[in-house]
């Protein structure tokens, strides 16, 4: 059988595969070599996601609750009926429909760009994602400092020395927003190479990657964010700074002093839970290094601090001369630049949140806010929702409080390829295609890579035939809807976003390709292992803020840094819960692997229970059972709960504790308890 040339997209990392099709199945799955980002890698959710399209159970037609019952019907039946619904919702208020843009979309750039048209031309600023739960803390930290919120990069490639900060560093890759291997890989080449580059691990746990360090720094689950701010302020108190760099580049060093004033290294070191010399010491060497560069980790941006924590890495950054300069943080243009367009949506801005005021973050509100815009009574009250390409039940925290508030909808709609816990209480669901049925075409995610590539894959399977892409099923609801020309967005948003909501996006991507001086599609179908374009420029200098210097101390920042307490254990809740993702599967519920065991609830020996033995898991938010898992690896003060696992993570993580700043919900120091069961 020929192999065929392909890429996968059951995350983001989009590695390029070589596939075998047999009989209308994916026999068989290998990294291509050849393909220059992934150069080889691959997991075995690919793999198991092979045998997705052929699940049992796989919504495959059109289909209305009626009573207790489903009822297939036909597509144009399911898409007149939704689409009065919604413009009845509509025409009511502008808020009172919204759409959850699911981690599918993150890999289906037609479906996300679709969504993010719908809600602008239906005037809502009700486009959820969850967002808040993968990188946007990290963006709003960026655009406060930068002026925009481009996704800039850790040049672990060239840094001499580099901090890794974060539990998971190996489990997430380095980090959510660096889904490639061509960082580890780019990395571990420069280490092997060049003499005295060094490696630092901040992270309450033992890993592979913690083992192989230089060093390895074991803070207390939770205070990432805290070590950040003790090395800030050794760094700005002990000059370890580039005084030339901070003249020319900065402002606000002088607030900048005064806001980090409380957090000493000795303050900061004591929450951490570590010896103060470990953060000066750490701190001498990434001042004094020639370039040096710290890469955030899904626990320092999935928590209550996380957008405090990544400026705090942002200001150690900007004062040691290493941001947007190449060996510490670039931005990299890709092959599409699309700095402009997101510098055109600024935060500040956009719509906020009806019932906390919360900003949009490049469109979307975070996820976490689902619940109480539905729940909470009042003029634009969200009741008419379309989630595509997600289970906000699986992905996002509270979820008793989300489960019931999505029950309580009005009208709820899930476009998708799974049979998930979210489309088991919707009112209609509508079957798309899974990925391995779709052609893709992907420009933009080299925003995350040093290298500038291109790849675009037709459909290895072919689809059910009663099965529409995402993308054509919210163009038909839109034009059923027919939403009047008002409500939220500035009118030529909304304007644009009506044209973008109906149009043709194929030839979109064709007249995009072209003005970019790119081959077709259907020609970049035909190159094996993606087109590639050779390494980005890292030297890019644009901040977009209004007097084109960094923010070391950005407004939009004041009220959270100076408002800043660690909270400190109670007796009733003397331990910190992780959720964060566990391979193989990382976050998904979607993609599993079904040999991979389940995690339960990790603890360390320590803490006196048996390997086995049931126990109860408590926050203020809630409670969850399951079975002890020992582990030496962890903290003895954490309590590891992976996502998207059987144990729903989701229950004892409550949309409670949010940073007030992106919404992230606190997922690597929430404090807990555990109980063994009784009996
Ligand atoms: S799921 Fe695995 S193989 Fe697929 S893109 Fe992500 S890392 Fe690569």
């Amino acid at each position: 059988m020929p192999e065929l040339p392909t890429y996968c997209r059951a995350c983001e990392g989009f590695c390029g595969l070589q596939a075998t099709v047999e009989g209308g199945r994916i026999t068989a799955l290998a990294g291509d070599p050849h393909n220059p980002k992934s150069a080889g890698h691959s997991c075995s959710l690919a793999m198991a996601s092979a045998a997705e399209p052929h699940a049992s159970g796989r919504p495959t037609r059109p289909r209305k609750r009626v009573g207790d019952q489903w009822e297939e019907v036909d597509w144009q039946t399911a898409i007149q009926e939704i689409g009065l619904a919604l413009r009845k919702h509509r025409n009511h208020h502008p808020r009172a429909v919204g759409l959850y843009a699911g981690p599918e979309l993150a890999t289906d750039h037609r479906g996300a760009l679709r969504a993010a048209a719908f809600a602008l031309g239906a005037g809502t600023p009700n486009l959820f994602s969850p967002l808040a739960m993968y990188g946007a803390s990290r963006l709003r930290a960026v655009e406060a400092v930068v002026g925009a919120p481009v996704p800039l990069t850790a040049d672990v490639g060239r840094s001499h020395y580099t901090i890794l900060i974060g539990a998971d560093q190996d489990n997430s890759r380095w980090g959510p927003l660096q889904s490639g291997t061509i960082h580890t890989q780019a990395h571990q080449y420069f280490r092997a190479r060049r003499k005295g580059t060094k490696l630092i691990v901040v992270d309450p746990q033992v890993t592979p990657t913690s083992a192989s360090a230089d060093e390895h720094i074991r803070i207390r689950p939770g205070t990432e964010a805290w070590f950040l701010l003790g090395l800030a302020h050794a760094t700005l108190n002990n000059n370890w700074i580039d005084e030339q760099y901070v003249r020319d580049y900065t402002v606000g060093i002088e607030t900048l002093r005064e806001w980090l004033a409380p957090w000493t290294p000795k303050v900061c070191a004591e929450i951490c839970g570590i010896d103060v010399g470990e953060i000066a010491g750490v701190g001498l060497k990434y001042g004094r290094s020639a370039m040096s560069t710290i890469v955030p980790g899904a626990s320092l941006l999935q928590s209550e601090m996380g957008t405090v924590g990544m400026w705090a890495l942002l200001v150690c950054s900007a004062l040691t001369a290493n941001l947007l300069r190449p060996g510490g943080h670039y931005e990299t243009g890709g092959e599409i630049d699309l700095h402009p367009v997101i510098a055109s949506f600024p935060t500040e801005r956009s719509p906020k949140s009806r019932v906390r005021h919360q900003d949009s973050l490049l469109l979307q509100l975070p996820g976490t806010l689902l619940a109480e815009e539905i729940l909470e009574p009042g003029e634009g009250q969200l009741k008419a929702l379309i989630v595509a390409g997600g289970c906000p039940l699986s992905e996002l925290p509270g979820r008793p409080r989300l489960r019931h508030a999505l029950e309580s909808l009005e009208l709820l709609v899930v476009a998708d390829s799974v049979d998930s816990d979210t489309a088991k209480l919707a009112d209609w669901v509508l079957p798309t295609p899974h990925f391995w049925e779709r052609g893709d075409l992907h420009l933009l995610d080299n925003a995350a890579l040093p290298s500038a590539t291109v790849q675009a894959t037709a459909p290895l399977l072919e689809a059910p035939a009663q099965t529409r892409p995402t993308h054509q099923i919210l163009a038909e609801l839109f034009g059923e809807m027919r939403p009047p020309l008002r409500g939220h967005w500035g009118r030529h948003l909304r304007v644009s976003g009506r044209l973008v909501a109906t149009t043709d996006l194929d030839a979109w991507v064709h007249r995009i390709l072209d003005w970019a001086g790119l081959p077709s599609e259907d020609t970049l179908r035909q190159m094996p292992h993606g087109l590639d374009n050779g390494e980005t420029d890292r030297s890019n200098w644009r901040p977009t803020t209004e007097d084109e210097r960094l923010h070391l101390a950005p407004e939009a920042l004041a009220d959270a840094v100076k408002g800043l307490q660690h909270p400190q254990p109670t007796p009733e809740h003397p331990l910190r819960l992780r959720t964060t993702r566990r391979p193989p599967g990382g976050w998904s519920w979607r993609h599993r692997d079904p040999e991979a065991s389940e995690p339960g609830v990790g603890l360390h020996p320590d803490l006196g229970f048996e390997e086995g033995q049931l126990v109860r898991i408590l926050t203020t938010a809630g409670s969850v059972v399951g079975p002890v898992r020992l582990d030496e690896s962890l903290h003895p003060m954490t309590v590891d709960l992976p996502w998207g696992w059987a144990v729903p993570a989701g229950d004892v993580i409550g949309d409670d504790l949010l940073d007030p700043l992106s919404g992230a919900a606190e997922c690597s120091g929430r404090p807990c308890r555990v109980e063994p069961l009784a009996g």
